[in-house]
């Protein structure tokens, strides 16, 4: 009788141990299931109406032109009325280029580099040059002049029609830090256009965090793609790259008669 009762007790206890061993199981393979549902893709809906993917807002301003195709929403920084836009780099005195009947300026050698009174960040800007009427030297010492962004970045405005220098410091070169995919520029005799696409670099705790990009459009011709600022554009060593914010358009004084007209920049926020 002892017996008797030791096995039904063991038999229940078995019985109780296999059910609950079941239960733990189905629990595992539900989840397992609902989980794989979870993990299925909802089948997306075929868009068949074209006004599903229209996009209204926010709408692009409308921007008109003027005589000079300046867009309404630039800065004109030089039209051929007068340089009240422009100041001495060297002193901040009055701009000392020569303003010309024809409404174009001319580098007067000797002066020193002028730039803008007002300081810029990221930019678009456009300006037409002519290389000087008369054909003097070769090299870099033949219509050299520059435009610099931020008073640090130059794109280097040469005459390199027909006159060969280092690459990465002819004309629409980044100076010494990339050499154009094309050489665009027109004989001494024609004006020139330059539409420069700028990208400030950013700094934090006075380290450089991301760098800054040039795109320039060399008389309708693409000649730097997005390409990055490495630092500043020296004449001698590697490029710097000291903390800075947002600073002048500069036009190099490099004792070469270069003309400019039509200069015009718009901000990039
Ligand atoms: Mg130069």
């Amino acid at each position: 009788m002892k017996n008797l009762i030791y096995f039904l007790i063991i038999g229940c206890l078995l019985y109780a141990c296999d059910t609950k061993q079941k239960e733990t199981t189905t629990t595992v393979e539900e989840n397992k299931v609902e989980e794989e549902i979870k993990e299925t893709p909802t089948p997306t809906k075929e868009i068949t109406d074209p006004k599903e993917t229209e996009v209204w807002d926010p709408e692009p301003k409308a921007i008109s032109f003027d005589s000079m195709n300046v867009p309404s929403d630039a800065i004109v920084l030089f039209d051929g009325s007068d340089l009240d836009q422009w100041i001495a780099t060297k002193d901040s005195a009055q701009a000392g280029w020569t303003i010309n009947p024809d409404k174009t300026m001319t580098v007067k050698p000797g002066t020193g580099d002028i730039q803008t009174k007002r300081n810029f960040g990221s930019v678009q800007l456009h300006l037409e040059w002519k290389a000087p009427d008369v054909l003097v030297g070769d090299g870099q010492g033949r219509g050299n002049s520059g435009v610099f962004f931020q008073n640090r970045y130059e794109v280097q405005i040469l005459d390199s029609y027909q006159n060969r220098t280092y690459a990465n410091g002819q004309a629409t070169s980044i100076y010494k830090q990339h050499i154009p995919l094309a050489n665009a520029t027109k004989p001494n005799d024609q004006w020139q256009t330059y539409d420069i696409i700028f990208h400030q670099p950013e700094f934090e705790n006075g380290k450089k965090k991301t760098s800054g990009s040039f795109t320039v459009i060399h008389n309708g011709v693409l000649v730097q793609d997005h390409v990055e600022i490495l630092g500043t554009t020296e004449y001698i060593g590697p490029p710097k790259n000291n903390p800075h914010g947002e600073g002048p358009i500069k036009l190099q004084d490099h004792s070469n008669p270069v003309h400019y007209r039509n200069i015009w920049i718009r901000e990039l926020k």
